[in-house]
């Protein structure tokens, strides 16, 4: 394979720590070069200090113009509800039988599965989304379209077909035997195949049997490697249906930890409703937890105590996440914006440093991905955005008076869309861009 060297030049943030910890671990470097061989960085640094690289590579740096930041990490997601997004009024139980399930049962077609997957895939490039853990539904051809599609895009991304065998549709339901051999047979042909890994997947624990959940610990045995991810102690409602289900395990989460499906690798959507037992249990098995705010303020299920789940770092993990279709928005600038919300009134002000961190670098860790990806240094992949200021005035006007990085990072939190993205790389290569997609047709009809 021959070389290859691409070098961008621009203002550019990253993380030299854990913001949780150093108030100083945001670093802002006003002019700097990023030399990347093959899609992965080998200099990031101030550009007079590097530019001399240049010269030696014989090549030259393309001017970026906005901010240029770690690619944005989502840690749960649902590709096949990207159609019901905003659909109105309902709680968790219900929001499942009236609009999740009938939605998911259109994933039988294959066809169906891979124009959404496409959509899914283009709608998290125009967000600055370029890593996430995505459910697909119970059916193995969602999940391989969604592989696929991640492959031709050369994204780095996690995902599992839905484990489901009781308390859903008929037509939603797999068997013990089939869930077992359906997963199994997807991480053979796609976990850690160039970018991708596989995730075990069982919805949550009501709609699995003992058995399922068994056969769940038996495949991550098997495959160390490979990822769990579920939902647990979302709603209260079903806390307590968890509890009429599993009268043997003495907490949510003790459910899934006697069927062996907590490790290191496993990541947990919502975690509102955790005694004493289950953050304990949390933290012995060293879990993630995926904070989905703009899910949990819209289905109205409650406010995630980030304050415990920080407390208990390192051993738990934790970064934020969309939730998509219980979320209404997959762009990380508004989970961040409902996350700040949720923690203040818990009465702790999380700063934009830490918002970012969350959505990058931390939700890197969480996912053990750090040697990989979730910032920007010399050895990762060059997954990188562009922040800048498009067709909103009112954004540009309030950036104008902002006097420190902080302040215009928080100030895109608050008042940011995916207009801010103006650009998203794969691997150094561009794979988004908001001045390209809004404007090229304009510009082409001249
Ligand atoms: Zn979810």
């Amino acid at each position: 394979m021959n070389t290859e060297y691409i070098a961008y030049r621009g203002e550019c943030i990253r993380f030299s720590g854990n913001p949780f910890q150093d108030q100083q671990a945001l670093e802002y470097i006003t002019d700097a070069l990023l030399i990347i061989e093959n899609g992965r960085y080998t200099y990031v640094g101030d550009y007079h200090s590097g530019k001399h690289r240049l010269a030696t590579l014989k090549i030259s740096a393309t001017k970026i113009s906005g901010l240029i930041c770690p690619g944005f990490v989502d840690l749960h997601c649902h590709y096949p509800q990207i159609d019901i997004i905003g659909s109105y009024g309902k709680q968790l139980l219900d929001w499942l039988n009236d609009y999740t399930f009938p939605a998911e049962l259109a994933f039988a077609d294959p066809t169906h599965c891979q124009a959404t997957a496409k959509k899914f895939i283009s709608s998290c490039l125009r967000n600055g989304v370029t890593t996430a853990a995505v459910y697909c539904t119970v059916h193995p051809q969602s999940a391989a379209a969604l592989f696929e599609e991640s492959l031709t895009r050369n994204m780095r991304m996690i995902a599992g077909k839905v484990l489901m065998n009781r308390n859903a549709p008929t037509d939603l339901c797999d068997t013990v035997q089939s869930g077992y051999d359906d997963s199994e047979a997807l991480i053979n042909r796609y976990h850690q195949k160039q970018r991708l890994s596989y995730a075990v997947t069982p919805r949550f624990a009501p709609t699995s049997s003992n058995e399922q959940l068994e056969s769940c610990g038996a495949l991550l045995q098997k495959h160390p490697s490979v990822y769990c991810q579920t939902h647990v102690a979302e709603n209260k409602d079903e806390v307590a249906w968890v509890a009429e289900l599993f009268p043997q395990s003495s907490s949510y989460l003790s459910v899934y930890r006697d069927f062996n499906l907590l490790t290191p690798k496993t990541i947990l959507g919502h975690a509102i409703y955790f005694n004493e037992q289950d953050w304990s249990l949390a933290k012995e098995h060293q879990i993630t937890l995926a904070h989905c705010p703009s899910s949990n303020l819209f289905i109205g299920s409650g406010l995630f105590d980030m304050g415990t789940a920080i407390a208990h770092q390192p051993e738990i993990t934790t970064g934020l996440a969309s939730d998509i279709g219980g979320g209404t928005n997959l762009c990380p600038l508004a989970t961040m914006n409902e996350a700040y919300k949720v923690s203040q009134l818990q009465s702790n002000s999380l700063t934009a440093a830490q918002c970012f961190w969350l959505q990058t670098t931390g939700a890197a860790q969480a996912l053990s991905l750090h040697g990989n990806i979730g910032n920007i240094e010399e050895g990762l992949e060059a997954d990188f955005i562009v922040l800048r200021a498009n067709d909103s005035q009112d954004i540009q006007q309030r950036l104008a008076s902002a006097e420190s990085i902080e302040e215009k990072l928080f100030v895109m939190i608050m008042m940011g869309d995916n207009r801010l993205i103006d650009a998203t790389y794969i691997m150094g290569q561009r794979q988004h861009s908001y001045q390209i997609e809004n404007y090229a047709h304009h510009n082409s009809s001249r």
